[in-house]
């Protein structure tokens, strides 16, 4: 089929590799002058020369396993087009008490650790944790997460794994599983934070949602030699290599059908008129921005409209020179006191932290070259409410810059800033992102799975969306994953 896949984000250029694998004929138009979408690349040239390089979005990535996917499905070997390395310590994290933790690759590394900061008895619970998460993972992958939903109704077909999910305790909360296994709250914390991934606090969030701890925590953390970047580079050659066309600086104005506002897809309309005739759209911007900008018209699912969407974040990006605090590591996660306190705050009453917990990832701990001699990349990323919330950006935006500025600079992260870029949730939303946050609707269990919007609309026969914002949800794994799904219902189309 002759297919249009509109943005070059992870998950255009997963469902890209997945389509010219199956035989389609694909073209990638994309807006911006290269792929990556909010795995983006910015470059700041200092004054006193030297360019520093940094990641604009995701900067942990897991489950390399479902690079390896996309690429082959072009017909690639990894090592043709992108270098991964482990990233160990995984994280640091460093709490409110000034005691610090560091995750490792790899159970016998990390059962030394915990012990040794925790006790024998942590070490021994994270034992049993780790196994549970595996069984989790094992579980839920190919029967609830790598898989098309037409129906709730699929969700027990087969019931078997439905049954072992529950008989697992994955409906229980994430919070209180992850207290049952430990005493320590420096663990408990530091194996459920991620809910956050998934838009819920750890006590609202179901254990299903574990599966993301299993991705970090135990199947491990990498980073891409030449920054985080590389990974949608290495997809689009990867892509093109298996016969995919790409067209940049691109705009789609219109995603046409048969009927005006509804109908079988005929193609896409370009910001400067031109008409590129499809059997098959797949769309990877924002799925309701997708609605209300490219198929205006037909109305977006009720869920899209109504549903709670995930907290937003802010990042400050500063190239400054100097030192490293000795202890640095890639990814350093900075606790604050507060716990359940913080989560309320930003997802239930719209405002910021009041004791924020931020992560500085420092690419330049072992990736010198992003960065002139002498200088380092600090992204400091902390969690916000989105735009449902209260604060106002154009207000708060120096406030919260100037707050994490100096909080990085107490915790003895180099000073000496010589080029910065802030991002808040405005200019999420300026970018195509609904309610100004990058990470979609949360995963609320009535928005995952058959509940999340689907990523086929009966009425627009052809049209298929990719990534965060439709199945399976939000993340490079899951996005990557999207890439598959929406090939496959371009597959059915064909039959
Ligand atoms: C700050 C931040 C930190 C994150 N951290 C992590 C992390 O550590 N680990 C992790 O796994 N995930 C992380 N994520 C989430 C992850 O980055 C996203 O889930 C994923 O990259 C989303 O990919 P996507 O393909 O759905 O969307 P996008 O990347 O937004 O792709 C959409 C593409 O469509 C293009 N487009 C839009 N409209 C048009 C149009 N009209 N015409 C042509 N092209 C168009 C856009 O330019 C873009 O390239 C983070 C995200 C952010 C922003």
């Amino acid at each position: 089929m002759n297919v249009v896949v509109v943005g070059a984000g992870l998950g255009g250029l997963s469902a890209a590799c997945h389509l010219v694998g199956r035989g389609h004929d694909v073209l990638v138009v994309e807006r911006a002058d290269r792929p990556g979408g909010r795995a983006g690349l910015l470059e700041l040239a200092s004054s006193t020369g030297g360019t520093y390089r940094f990641d604009t979005g995701p900067t942990v990535l897991t489950m390399p396993g479902l690079v390896d996917d996309c690429l082959h499905a072009a017909g690639v070997e990894r090592s043709d087009v992108l270098t991964l390395r482990t990233v160990d310590p995984m994280y640091r994290a460093c709490y409110a008490d000034g005691s610090t933790l560091r995750v490792w690759h790899g159970r016998e590394p990390m059962t030394a650790e915990v012990r040794e900061v925790c006790g024998p008895a942590e070490a021994a619970a994270f034992g049993r944790f780790c196994d549970w998460l595996t069984d989790l993972y094992r579980l839920e992958m190919p029967n609830f997460i790598d898989r098309n939903f037409d129906s709730p109704l699929d969700l027990a077909h087969p019931l078997g794994p439905a049954l072992r999910l529950v008989r697992q305790g994955g409906f229980r909360k994430l919070g209180k599983v992850v207290a049952s296994y430990f005493a320590d709250e420096r663990l408990r914390r530091i194996f459920s934070f991620q809910a956050m991934y998934a838009g819920l606090a750890p006590y609202e969030a179901l254990a299903v949602y574990c599966v993301i701890t299993y991705m970090d925590s135990v199947a491990g953390v990498y980073a891409p030699e030449g920054g985080m970047h590389a990974l949608p580079s290495a997809l689009a050659a990867a892509a093109e290599k298996g016969g995919a066309r790409f067209r940049y600086d691109a705009t789609v104005e219109r995603i046409v059908l048969e009927h005006g506002t509804e109908g079988r897809v005929r193609g896409v309309r370009l910001a400067d008129g031109e008409l590129i005739e499809a059997d098959a759209v797949v769309a990877n911007p924002d799925l309701p921005v997708a609605y209300r900008t490219l198929l205006g018209g037909l109305p977006m699912p009720r869920v899209a409209r109504r549903g709670r969407y995930s907290p937003s974040c802010v990042v400050w990006h500063a190239g400054a020179k100097g030192e490293l605090p000795p202890e640095a590591a890639h990814h350093n996660i900075h606790f604050g006191q507060e716990w359940d306190a913080s989560f309320r705050a930003v997802l239930h009453d719209g405002v910021r932290m009041p004791d924020p917990s931020i992560l500085v990832t420092v690419a330049t701990v072992a990736s010198r070259e992003q960065a002139p001699p002498g200088g380092h990349t600090l992204y400091v990323l902390e969690p916000t409410p989105n735009l449902d919330g209260r604060v106002d950006w154009t207000r708060e935006r120096h406030r919260v810059r100037d707050d994490l500025a100096r909080r990085v600079a107490a915790l003895g992260y180099p000073s000496e800033v010589e080029v910065e870029d802030f991002v808040d949730p405005s200019d999420w939303e300026r970018r195509g992102m609904e309610r100004g946050t990058p990470f979609a609707l949360s995963h609320a269990f009535f928005q995952t799975g058959p509940f999340r919007p689907a990523n086929v609309d009966r009425r627009a026969p052809g049209l298929v969306f990719v990534g965060s914002s439709t199945v399976p949800g939000v993340g490079v794994p899951m996005v990557l994953v999207s890439g598959r799904l929406a090939a496959e219902r371009v597959d059915q189309l064909a039959r």
